[in-house]
């Protein structure tokens, strides 16, 4: 057999570290479960243990924005509690993603009254809509299976605009000094 090189006994790969960041992204997403119905309680389903949403990492269920990267909208949404779920997206960190869960979030469901938001991507970017009413907790994991491969890829609608900034920035003017 022949002898190992010293560089060929270390177990090492190459990457990019865009595609490390992202890597580690999708396996470690922290998500905000805004249940305001049925959907709410079909979502605790996916964490229980029967389906145990932990094996696909994004178990670390946090009710405040500020920990947050995953926004779960499960359930209806009345044109007064729009701001709200707005204001709380805006206090989640960059990058963030939406997952809208069942039909009541994406189309207002069978609530065709004014009272009552037919869709909730009129207030917020959402990146995997979930069908159903209620959604199984199988069509949720899908759902997340999914946006972890849009996260690898960065391809979700906060990438791409994080991407932009960055790209704008690197080739904004700059001064003899280096200052922008
Ligand atoms: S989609 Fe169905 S299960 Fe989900 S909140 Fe609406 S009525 Fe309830």
């Amino acid at each position: 057999m022949k002898p190992l090189s010293p560089l060929e006994e270390v177990p090492i790969f190459t990457t990019q570290i865009k595609a490390f960041v992202n890597w580690t992204r999708k396996h470690a997403l922290w998500p905000l479960p805004f249940g305001t119905a049925c959907c709410g309680i079909e979502y605790m389903a996916v964490v229980g243990a029967h389906y145990d949403v932990s094996r696909f990492g994004a178990e670390v269920v946090r009710f405040s924005p500020r920990q947050s990267d995953l926004l779960i909208v499960a359930g209806t949404i009345t044109e007064k509690m729009a701001p709200v779920l707005r204001q709380i997206y805006e206090q989640m960190p960059d990058p963030k993603w939406v997952i809208s869960m069942g039909v009541c979030a994406s189309s207002g469901g069978f609530y065709r009254a004014y009272h009552t938001v037919q869709g909730i991507q009129s207030i917020l970017p959402v990146d995997i809509y979930v069908p159903g009413c209620p959604p199984t907790p199988e069509a949720v994991i899908g759902a997340i299976i999914k946006l972890q491969q849009k996260i690898q890829n960065g391809d979700t609608p906060q990438q791409r605009l994080l991407a932009k900034r960055q790209a704008a920035q690197e080739t904004a003017p700059k001064t003899a000094d280096g200052i922008e």
